[in-house]
């Protein structure tokens, strides 16, 4: 469908900056025009559909870098705990009790709706059973980096820790190149759950399919000295002694740094994923991301997985983002509101090689409207710092994926959100018989 969106403003993300009142059409999937003032005729004639926001806000959909969607379903769960007895005490025995194809297509439709509804456009993924997600996306309409989870002990869809890689490669075979929306990836877990040759393999894997290898690394302290201690390396020292850190690999998290790993980092030319409200709230300390930024290594932001954050409101995290490092540093101006907006939309969009993330001709149809005539976004004096500081992400009023509306007026277009909630209803029946038999109390 060919779409018209006038009398808006539109934050492009790009040399053009702002413009106060202009319009932008969409063909197909793309971005084929954008302009200052009134539209063209061609294309008020063309539009099959046409958006009148007066005084909207039109920007770019937000790409979430890192996140567990699945997990939507054992949110709340277990809270207040560090990260080790959150993981093997709680999460990792529910997972196995209850994680299965069907278990991660429910949890990411109810995250993806969340995602939807707070403006995330694109989102990276890494969970096991991944096939769900791959289904859930497509259904959803939203775009998705999806990677298939490794690791070195039993897991959900993969009981024989031997078969890991096997299955990822089953996965990168099964979806590549099924749909436009999706990049299918892998996710090895942490360095201290996959082996050497492990992450070794699931490096070669992924550079024979061209696609991305996403990580968890340096997330705690604890990590690091068992990596020292198993190792005689720090966590990234040691990844870049297997040989898998390049442009291809994501590391997430990265929050204990040495010098010597920023400028491997650097070198490499690896992407960080900052993830502030989980690390903030499993207490597992903080990635230098104003150090990372003055070395111009790209650093993403996400939330996580919705069992570590609570949330997935990434308006939210760029807020968070954005006030955290200040406070820290004491030094305001670190992390200013433009630097922290391009965590959530070009860095991404470059690390993962989209041609999204900036409203530009020729790119990618992904965008969202926003009604800044509530309280807490009136007047407008500058966009970025009501986007980083004010908006929630209740204030999306519309979401375009591909050229095609999701989301219109906050009405999820493409799925039924009854039969969701449903079908959670009756997986969380399943969570709480689970957790009385299985997990400590
Ligand atoms: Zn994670």
């Amino acid at each position: 469908m060919d779409i018209l969106v006038y009398d808006a403003m539109l934050l492009t993300l790009n040399d053009e900056g702002w413009i106060e009142k202009g319009c932008i059409f969409l063909k197909d999937n793309q971005i084929v025009y954008i302009g200052k003032g009134e539209p063209p005729e061609k294309y008020l004639q063309s539009a099959k559909k046409v958006i009148k926001a007066t005084d909207k806000l039109v920007m770019p959909g937000l790409i979430n870098a890192h996140n567990h969607a699945a997990m939507s379903l054992l949110r709340g769960l277990a809270d207040d705990l560090p990260l080790d007895k959150w993981l093997h005490e709680y999460i990792f025995p529910a997972e196995r009790a209850l994680v299965n194809e069907e278990f991660v297509y429910w949890g990411t439709m109810l995250a993806g709706w969340e995602m939807l509804l707070s403006g995330t456009t694109c989102f990276a993924d890494g969970y096991f059973c991944e096939d769900g997600a791959v289904r859930a996306c497509m259904d959803l309409g939203i775009r998705a980096v999806l990677a298939q989870g490794v690791i070195d002990f039993p897991a959900p869809g993969v009981p024989d820790p031997k078969e890991n890689i096997a299955q990822a490669k089953l996965f990168l075979q099964k979806w590549q190149g099924c749909s436009e929306l999706i990049i299918p990836a892998v996710f090895t877990h942490a360095p201290y759950t996959c082996s050497a040759e492990t992450l070794k393999q699931a490096k070669e894997l992924t550079k024979a399919y061209e696609t991305f290898l996403f990580i968890h690394v340096a997330e705690t302290n604890w990590e690091v000295e068992q990596i020292k201690k198993e190792h005689g390396l720090t966590p990234v020292a040691y990844l870049h002694s297997l040989g898998i850190l390049d442009e291809n690999t994501i590391i997430i998290h990265a929050n204990w740094l040495t010098e010597e790993e920023i400028k491997i980092i650097k070198d490499t030319g690896v992407g960080v994923v900052h993830n502030p409200e989980s690390n903030l709230k499993l207490a597992s300390g903080l990635c230098p991301v104003p150090r990372l930024l003055s070395q111009d290594i790209p650093v993403a932001l996400g939330t996580d997985g919705p069992a570590s954050n609570n949330n997935l409101d990434m308006f939210q995290e760029m807020d968070t983002a954005a006030k955290i490092h200040k406070g820290i540093q004491l030094d305001p101006t670190v992390m200013p509101a433009k630097s922290v907006l391009k965590m959530a939309t070009t860095i991404p969009a470059q690390m993962f090689k989209l041609n999204t993330g900036r409203l530009k001709e020729g790119t990618l149809a992904d965008i969202i409207i926003l009604d800044p005539k509530q309280p807490h976004l009136f007047p407008l004096y500058d966009p970025y710092s009501h986007l980083v500081y004010a908006v929630h992400g209740a204030d999306v009023e519309t979401v375009i994926i591909n050229g095609k509306i999701v989301l219109e007026e906050r009405r999820p277009i493409s799925f039924d959100t009854e039969i969701i909630k449903r079908h959670v209803l009756k997986i969380a029946e399943q969570v709480k018989q689970k957790v009385k038999q299985k997990m400590p109390v």
